[in-house]
């Protein structure tokens, strides 16, 4: 983490949130004023806005609406995460306590243990927000509390505290947005048996791998690189075959400022300290940064074009595949031929194609994203191995903390097949969050048994339908062209506009030759796609003969992420790459089919599972503290469905006091000296009132939003 002011001592959480006289409790000094937006009297979007500036400028950062979890980056490390703080998150009710993420990590580790109640459920945590919102480093902190009501000093506890810096050095980059950027989703399950934490499990999705061949200016390839050469001895960096990083192609961002040498330096020995605590075996480490080192030299690997026809490999280029040869450990030979043509076998007879520059560039780049995109999942795979629950047998007795941190909606000026994933998820996200809140506001009606017509809201189900229908959705018609062998990015959009020009949810788009378009309306605005390397990206074929190099590696491990013959582990189960007769051959799926099949199932989860929700929201672009971009907030409002979650609870009954709590606020009215905490009484006082629109039910009453504010007027006028 990159904090830009000092840590302030713990003193200073009681001036913020109260005073250590208070005793044991303490205090929100706000906690009379809106710690709940669920509570404002007015819920329009300039209110919402302005309370959250109020509170953020108050560095209260955290701010609930209803039992969602509202979270404004600080972008400075502010003394909320003591441990004496959270001890207090532990010992005391949320509501007497300032809202807070280890409010929420509380209230969904004492549901998964079954804490307070009779009953334990699976819980699952959807951590939402935009690149640079907060999410990742709100995980960590739901982890590390939850982690700390276990309690339990075990391995297991220490184990998972560790896969962060080991995912985040292989999977996160820095970007123009964040610093510290995740490149990939993940799930994370945290499963408990009584109150201990009795194993973990990760789901990964949709790696960022091109990120590994170009990066754009400003921005870094993969943590892991970059720690490597800070971290490194020089004779280390000698036995891997590791040169200066402005030598390579793949690490364009060259020479990194001094002072940022240092805290790569310290991040690589964290990585090495988590590789060792999780449990990775020195032989798969050496393996794991001989086969980067052999990426990075791969990468160096240029072409010239011969006078006939075809690409050379020469010069100080041949030296850099003979490096990456004995790094990768294949032949020199075999690596030559398949980076600069292809071989197919038509009717028994081997036919090799020479490649044109960009055609080997490509055979280069993808194979080097092919083996750091294995090596991810290796790491993953490796990771759920080592944390798995050790027994199976009281597996009904289990249950689940599910924590998702991944990307938000995503609008960019070139929005591609990865927007068009994320969107997708997050369009599930939002059907599974709006149909959650809804339920909440029924289940409060039939509860106490009062009637009314249930609240609209904008549905998003005809978008799920628009992608995912059956049979035929957008998703289905990008594998059906992929998978045909004529198909490209033309003919998929003339597709997709032949299937859905009638479809609200979809619009046509004149794009420009070569660049294929199209748009979705999204719960979340207009989004125009381009097509350019859709179908290529969802195949995301490999190329036969480098598959089979690969697998014939003598580097034990990329042998095995290639589903090779050796495996010493035995147990990890790859995708295993095919020989096909055709020259390319690719995972049996489609990147979309999986990633689809991925979503199923974690909706599903979380469908199964008590939701808690997190929204993140980014002040402003420069990554700064202390600055509220008020415009830029409202966008996010807009994104993530804030508005219309606050536009659910306006048009519900928002306010539902019991007739005890009505009369101790409303019993004035009646002026009498003493007035019954009755529902006669209470009645008595909306007859006074003349209030129109409620309702009463067995032992609350039911108020539209805009309710207490004509009762306090009306008790204003009194006095
Ligand atoms: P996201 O995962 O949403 O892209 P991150 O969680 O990586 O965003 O946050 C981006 C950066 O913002 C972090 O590297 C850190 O510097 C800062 N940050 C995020 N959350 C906090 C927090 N609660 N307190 C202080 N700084 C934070
Ligand atoms: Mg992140």
């Amino acid at each position: 983490m990159h904090f830009q002011t000092v840590q302030v001592g713990l003193n200073n959480i009681f001036q913020r949130f109260g005073s250590p006289v208070k005793g044991l409790v303490m205090v929100d000094p706000d906690c009379d004023q809106v710690v709940d937006l669920a509570k404002l009297t007015s819920l329009d979007e300039e209110h919402i806005l302005g309370t959250l500036r109020d509170r953020y400028n108050k560095q209260q950062i955290y701010t609930y609406i209803g039992d969602i979890l509202i979270s404004i980056n600080p972008y400075k490390l502010l003394p909320i995460y003591e441990n004496g703080v959270s001890d207090r998150y532990r010992e005391q009710p949320r509501t007497c306590l300032p809202p807070h993420i280890f409010a929420i990590a509380n209230s969904a580790y004492c549901g998964a243990v079954g804490e307070g109640s009779s009953s334990s459920e699976s819980q699952c945590v959807v951590i939402s927000g935009e690149s640079g919102a907060g999410k990742t480093e709100g995980t960590k902190l739901l982890v590390r509390h939850i982690m700390e009501m276990c309690k339990g000093h075990s391995q297991l506890e220490q184990q998972i505290l560790q896969v962060h810096p080991l995912l985040e050095a292989f999977g996160n980059a820095r970007t123009i947005r964040n610093n510290n950027s995740s490149r990939f989703g993940k799930f994370l399950q945290l499963r408990f048996l009584g109150r201990s934490v009795v194993g973990a499990k990760i789901n990964e999705y949709l790696l960022e791998k091109s990120r590994l061949v170009h990066q754009d200016s400003g921005e870094g390839n993969f943590h892991v690189f970059h720690y490597m050469f800070a971290g490194m001895q020089p004779n280390e960096k000698e036995s891997y075959g590791l040169i200066e990083p402005q030598f390579y192609r793949y690490l364009c961002s060259g020479e990194l400022p001094e002072e940022q040498k240092e805290t790569l330096s310290e991040s690589f020995q964290d990585l090495c300290n988590a590789m060792n605590l999780v449990g990775f075996q020195k032989q798969e480490q050496t393996d794991l940064l001989t086969l980067l080192a052999g990426i990075l030299s791969l990468g160096n690997v240029t072409f010239t074009e011969q006078e006939t026809s075809g690409v050379a490999i020469t010069g100080q280029a041949l030296k850099w595949l003979n490096t990456a040869v004995n790094q990768l450990g294949v032949g020199t030979e075999q690596l030559y031929n398949c980076l600069t043509s292809s071989c197919s076998t038509m009717r028994g007879e081997e036919i090799r194609k020479l490649y044109t520059q960009q055609q080997a560039e490509d055979a280069r780049d993808s194979m080097a994203k092919a083996i750091y995109a294995r090596l991810f999942s290796w790491i993953v795979l490796k990771i759920n191995q080592l944390v798995a629950s050790k027994s199976n047998e009281r597996l009904t007795e289990m249950r689940e903390i599910g924590i998702l941190d991944i990307f938000g909606f995503e609008k960019f000026e070139m929005n591609r097949f990865e927007q068009l994933c994320i969107n997708l998820a997050n369009e599930q996200l939002q059907f599974f969050f709006n149909k959650h809140v809804f339920q909440l506001e029924q289940e409060a009606y039939q509860q106490d048994g009062i009637e009314c017509d249930l609240v609209s809201y904008e549905d998003n189900k005809p978008l799920l339908d628009l992608f995912l229908g059956k049979p035929i959705g957008l998703m289905t018609l990008m594998d059906e062209e992929s998978r045909f062998p004529k198909g490209s990015d033309v003919t998929f959009v003339e597709k997709l506009n032949r299937n859905f020009s009638n479809n609200s949810n979809y619009e046509v788009v004149q794009g420009v030759k070569g660049d294929p378009k199209f748009a979705v309306k999204h719960y979340a605005g207009k989004v125009v796609y381009s097509a350019s390397g859709c179908l290529e990206k969802n195949r995301d074929s490999l190329h036969a003969d480098i598959g089979k190099i690969l697998t014939g590696s003598e580097v034990h491990l990329l042998c095995q992420v290639f589903g090779g013959k050796i495996s010493r582990t035995g147990t990890l189960h790859l995708p295993v790459l095919k020989g096909s007769e055709s020259h390319v051959v690719s995972s049996k799926k489609t990147v979309g089919a999986q990633f689809r099949q991925s979503l199923f199932v974690l909706i599903e989860k979380m469908a199964a599972s008590r939701p808690h929700f997190i929204r993140c929201l980014k002040p402003n672009e420069e990554k700064t503290p202390d600055n509220f971009q008020s415009e830029l907030v409202r966008e996010q409002l807009h994104n993530n469905g804030l508005l219309e979650t606050t536009r659910i609870r306006r048009g519900g009954f928002s306010w539902r006091p019991s007739f005890a709590e009505f009369i101790d606020g409303y019993g004035v009215v009646l002026l009498r000296p003493s007035v019954a905490r009755t529902k006669e009484s209470c009645l008595e006082v909306l007859n006074e009132v003349a209030l129109e629109g409620w309702k009463t039910g067995k032992d609350r009453l039911f108020f539209k939003y805009w309710h207490q504010d004509e009762l306090s007027q009306y008790v204003l006028r009194l006095s």
